[in-house]
């Protein structure tokens, strides 16, 4: 009874047309799910009472003020008569709140320009809550079913960067993209926010010429008018919020494949489509392991270098970052991971972002599998391996009790949960169960998963159950095999002792080299680098001696050009260990380097590695030159690291 005392007071200080002042202290609590027992804590919604089911969104991009303005219009179940319409907003102007009822001819049509009765509906903003914005609570009419939300996004929206155009790769026109995972969607439009809500949408955005706008959905050909400035879409497969994106750029396209493609910047798209032209190969061959594709397109944006993630899996369209255009197609592991998705989070999504590691760890595990099948064993063994390595990494330096799978984050970002913990030891967890019942059992145990859960959020508990049912008390382990801890892996710090052990053939020659050359018996011409995949070298690199003499490292520069490699991995590799040990020749070319890549993967480790060695100073030097273009996400992560702002 207390969420209702606290939400009617909230409403009882608002008034109709305008702001109310945010009145209460009580906290709104938050949605329980079902399933777990587990609140969503990251959002304020109240799904159970009134469920968003549609939006329709009309924005205007404007560049100039660098704010999204428009209305949201959202249509709801109503579970409980009496309670409002809780949605989550960070930053968001909210100008004005109506309701309506939808007739029969708007319940098919897209709602983003409905016309319906529209009439003022009171409203109130709560107060500000870290990490989590503010409550909007809408106040429902008897019999309405749709609110019309009008409000602008902030120009410093956590969920949007806007570019410059000396920030792109073609430096000719601006450029913006939305990243809504985890809970940024709110920070450019008003939803209820949570993994466990999802909802159909449709769009109108309205964009500057020369540009296109692009969405995680199906193009409304019927109502875009692009030389009009004016794009339509449609995306019928309902989602959670922190799937819908945006981006509007000067890009162009190139088919892959059927049903898939890439867009880019002029300049890149030729290279993206090398690149990726194994991509329609590897949508079949997921679709042999884990059942039909079910998204129609899957098409690839290349996003200019400040986007802070190696890829987001947003929904018929990933975006990527530009790092992974290597020339060679040795980056595309990235590729299968986002596609992996299409499964894994897209398709079955974590109920709350404790649960991430059912996102991120299955995908990690699919990727591993789509690799071996389109490039053999020893390919996804090294993937393995080097996954290994970063989980050891992050372990030994992480809270123990953040390194257990099923996590508590009430009061904190949800973007702590996204380590390697998630994605390496929930893919390693997969990999034992693999090993234990074996593919035969296994595979159809995860296609199993995906069909029966096709569409719907589930929690760590829901999959203690499944796997319960459908694999570990139908059948027995395989011979020589014990059954899997399940409690240890999901509830225990570190790593269970008993985890399948990842090994790569390849590395053991190239471990051997590496030992060879730094104490010098072997000498930097004689390394057998001639077939190095970039894998091969990423662990030579990684396992070079902390003390290994400058002079060496400056052999290996002059035999192979490292600071000047085009291969982003190996390049950030490679500064990463020259910054650690003191081999400053390459200091113009890092940079360079952090003032044009915004991947939170490489930057990190080099300012950290600044750190190491003592050098806050020029840390924070670089920094305050390179802020600037970095997205809010990897400025947020940065600002902690070197105690700015
Ligand atoms: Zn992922």
């Amino acid at each position: 009874m207390r969420r209702l005392l606290a939400i009617v007071a909230l409403l009882g200080a608002c008034h109709p047309a305008g702001p109310g002042a945010p009145p209460v202290t009580d906290p709104i609590p938050r949605p329980e799910d079902p399933a777990s027992g587990r609140p969503d804590v990251h959002s304020f919604s109240r799904p159970q009472e009134v469920r968003a089911t549609r939006i329709g969104l009309a924005l205007d991009v404007r560049f100039d003020e660098r704010t999204l303005a428009g209305t949201a219009t959202i249509a709801v179940a109503r579970h409980d008569e009496q309670a409002p319409l809780v949605l989550d907003t960070r930053d968001l102007a909210i100008q004005e709140v109506e309701a309506a009822a939808l007739d029969a001819r708007a319940r098919d049509a897209p709602l983003a320009e409905a016309e319906l009765a529209w009439r003022s509906t009171p409203w109130a903003l709560g107060p500000v809550e870290p990490h989590l914005g503010r409550p909007l609570v809408i106040r429902l009419p008897p019999g309405a079913d749709v609110v019309r939300v009008r409000y602008r996004s902030d120009p410093n929206a956590s969920g949007l960067q806007w570019l410059e155009p000396g920030q792109t790769a073609d430096g000719q026109e601006p450029f913006l993209y939305s990243q809504s995972q985890a809970i940024h969607a709110r920070s450019w439009l008003p939803c209820q926010d949570s993994p466990g809500v999802r909802t159909s949408h449709d769009a109108v955005i309205h964009a500057p010429a020369p540009l296109r706008a692009l969405m995680a959905a199906d193009p409304d050909p019927s109502r875009t008018n692009a030389a009009a400035g004016r794009f339509a879409f449609t995306m019928a497969e309902p989602v959670p919020a922190y799937l819908i994106a945006l981006a509007v750029g000067r890009v162009e396209f190139a088919e892959l494949g059927p049903r898939t493609g890439v867009w880019a910047e002029p300049s890149v798209v030729a290279n993206a489509a090398y690149e990726f032209s194994d991509v329609e190969r590897m949508v079949r061959h997921v679709e042999q392991l884990y059942g039909p594709y079910r998204w129609g397109r899957y098409d690839v944006l290349v996003l200019p270098p400040a986007f802070p993630f190696g890829g987001m899996e947003n929904p018929k369209l990933t975006f990527a970052t530009p790092t992974i255009i290597a020339g060679d197609r040795s980056l595309v592991a990235l590729i299968a991971h986002e596609l992996a998705h299409s499964w894994s989070g897209n398709l079955v999504t974590n109920a709350t972002w404790g649960d991430l590691w059912l996102n991120e760890g299955f995908t990690v595990y699919i990727e591993r599998r789509i690799l071996e099948s389109l490039y053999g064993r020893d390919r996804a063994d090294m993937e393995a391996v080097l996954g290994r390595q970063d989980l050891d990494d992050a372990l030994a330096e992480m809270a123990p009790e953040d390194t257990r799978l099923r996590l508590e984050l009430a009061g904190r970002d949800p973007d702590d949960g996204l380590s390697d913990v998630a994605y390496e030891k929930g893919a390693l967890l997969l990999t034992a169960l693999e090993h234990v019942y074996g593919r035969e059992r296994f595979d159809p145990f995860l296609q199993s998963w995906f069909s029966t859960h096709a569409f719907g959020s589930v929690s760590t508990v829901q999959f203690e159950a499944f796997l319960k049912e459908h694999l570990t008390s139908r059948f027995e382990p395989l011979s020589g095999q014990q059954p899997v801890d399940l409690a240890a892996w999901l509830d225990q710090p570190g790593v269970p002792a008993d985890a399948p052990k990842t090994r790569a053939v390849a590395f053991g020659r190239v471990d051997a080299a590496a030992g060879r050359f730094a104490d010098g018996t072997e000498r930097v011409h004689s390394l057998p680098t001639a077939t190095w995949t970039p894998h091969e070298w990423l662990r030579f690199l990684r396992v070079l001696p902390k003390d290994i003499a400058r002079e060496r490292l400056a052999e290996l520069d002059d035999q192979f050009h490292l600071t000047s490699s085009d291969n982003q991995e190996i390049l950030a590799q490679w500064l990463e260990v020259a910054v650690l040990r003191g081999y400053t020749a390459v200091e113009p070319r890092l940079e360079k380097f952090l003032r044009t890549v915004g991947r939170r993967k490489f930057v990190l480790p080099l300012y950290r590695a600044l750190l190491a060695r003592g050098r806050r100073e020029d840390a924070r030097r670089i920094y305050a030159i390179s802020r600037a273009g970095y997205h809010p996400i990897t400025q947020h992560s940065l600002d902690a690291i070197l105690g700015v702002g």
